[in-house]
């Protein structure tokens, strides 16, 4: 049984923490990895590192820290099909979804190393008396990136590239949930020693590194619950903290919209990644005039979908993570049946082997009820009639989260009034999308920090100014 390991100052070494815990892949429940469940010590020498690499690192050229970015994106991209196997392995994603996501990611660290080079780390304002001003971005030292389970790889690479790229140094810190593809994604960064470091384990490593005194900047992407602890703590050092967390997206659909087609949207919204997105749709707000067909056709969308181990062909829904992310899912169904939902498709935990849940559509749904008020992160569609557009934007804004939110609509005016419900991305008549010139923060509980090419490297980098006055030459 393969023991994952820490990469520190260029090294892969064994915690130094006494307790171990095991990987289990959630569609067999086999054992498929030991790993460290977290130390502190580990932490400490994995920050020495990251702190004793970042002088080097910053004043490396930026176009040569660009090459490198490059060059590791590369190296995930030859290797996309293992890292998307070792992610199907440990949380259960199929591979095909999985390929997708990851192919987006690489992209997305490539935009990032192009986009270093066309960032003013330094520019220069002259004024008419010929007085200068030099505004210059410096990395803010070592950084660290904490990430969750349901995008292993992804997650990194969304949030690491403008970090390295701007010259700081990172320690990531991969969810316990999902260790085996991260390992496996440091161990093709081709990197000076201790520009990148990975320290394995649970809330006993990611509290220490959150904590730090000398971390500058705490790049979190993870539930709100865990995400408030994280910028209390940066509060307190005066750190930075990016927090990326939970939602509850809306999905509206307005009379006028083709049923069928809207539904299948929706259904692969709700229900894709087993519904472990952070941006699915977990509030299905439709207008009257298409309730019915759009209600039948959600549920043959539902039951269309082969769920099954995601290594086997044609399987489009794999497992949830674990155990105890399925029961979160059955106990938000139970609660909401009980309140007097009805279950127009799935619902219950199956028989058999793997934490399976079927894509379940929930119809007489009300707001007492945890499916409409708390992130579920399961395949769960809970369906709620509204009498008009308003009313379906209306209540698609009464919730704590504000991620994203989805809007299907033939009307141009009901496409402007989208922008009112709270929301860091609406997308209109799609789920998903949008180019790289895409900047948003999320609104309520949902994050703090704009996300955003340019927004990511103004939040990596300290902003410093010089004056110098015309007499000075
Ligand atoms: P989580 O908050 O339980 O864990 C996230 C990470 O934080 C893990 O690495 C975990 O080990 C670590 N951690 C746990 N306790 C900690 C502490 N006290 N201090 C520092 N680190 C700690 O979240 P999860 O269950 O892994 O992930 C699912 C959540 O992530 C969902 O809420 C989902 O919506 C959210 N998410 C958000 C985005 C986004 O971009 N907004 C993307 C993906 C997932």
């Amino acid at each position: 049984m393969k023991t994952l390991q820490n990469l520190i100052d260029g090294q892969w070494a064994d915690s130094r923490g006494e307790i171990f815990l095991d990987l289990v892949n959630p569609a067999t429940e086999e054992v498929i990895a030991r790993h460290p469940a977290g130390s502190p010590e580990d932490v400490e020498t994995a920050v020495a590192a990251a702190i004793a690499a970042q002088p080097a690192w910053a004043a490396t050229p930026v176009a040569e820290r660009a090459q490198r970015i490059t060059a590791w994106a590369d190296a995930v991209a030859a290797h996309a099909d293992e890292l998307v196997e070792l992610e199907c392995r440990e949380m259960g994603k199929p591979l095909g979804i999985g390929r997708t996501f990851l192919d987006g990611a690489v992209a997305g660290l490539r935009a990032a190393a192009e986009e270093a080079l066309s960032y003013d780390f330094e520019r220069t304002v002259v004024r008419p008396d010929g007085a200068r001003t030099r505004i210059l971005r410096h990395p803010l030292g070592a950084t660290a990136v904490i990430t969750p389970w349901n995008f292993p790889v992804t997650a990194v690479l969304a949030a690491i590239g403008p970090l390295l790229a701007s010259g700081n140094t990172v320690v990531v810190k991969p969810s316990e949930r999902g260790p085996l593809s991260v390992v496996r994604l440091l161990e093709l960064a081709d990197m000076a020693p201790g520009v990148v470091n990975l320290v394995l384990g649970d809330a006993r490593a990611g509290t220490p590194l959150a904590e730090h005194e000398q971390i500058r900047l705490v790049h979190f992407t993870g539930s709100v619950a865990t995400g408030k602890r994280v910028g209390a703590a940066a509060g307190l050092r005066l750190h930075r903290a990016v927090l990326e967390l939970g939602g509850k997206d809306p999905v509206v659909v307005d009379a006028g919209v083709d049923p069928v087609a809207t539904a299948r949207a929706v259904a692969f919204g709700a229900f894709i990644n087993t519904g472990q997105i952070c941006t699915s749709m977990e509030r299905v707000y439709v207008h009257c005039d298409v309730a019915e067909p759009f209600v039948e056709a959600l549920v043959a969308a539902a039951e269309g979908f082969t769920v099954g181990n995601g290594l086997d062909d044609g399987v489009m829904l794999g497992p949830l993570v674990d155990r105890r992310q399925r029961d979160l899912v059955a106990r938000h169904v139970e609660d909401a049946v009980h309140k007097g939902a009805k279950v127009r498709t799935g619902g219950g935990v199956p028989e058999g082997k793997g934490f399976f849940y079927p894509p379940t559509v929930l119809t007489d749904v009300d707001d007492s009820m945890l499916v409409m008020t708390e992130e579920t992160f399961g395949p769960i569609a809970p369906v709620v009639v509204v009498d008009s557009f308003e009313e379906g934007l209306e209540r698609a804004a009464r919730s704590k989260y504000g991620l994203a939110a989805t809007v299907y609509t033939a009307d141009p005016d009901h496409i402007d009034a989208s922008a009112r419900i709270p929301a860091g991305v609406t997308w209109i008549n799609q789920w998903q999308g949008g180019g790289p010139e895409r900047l948003y923060e999320p609104a309520g509980d949902s994050g703090m920090g704009a996300t955003g090419a340019r927004a990511a490297f103004d939040a990596a980098t300290r902003p410093a100014s010089m004056h110098i006055p015309a007499a000075t030459a």
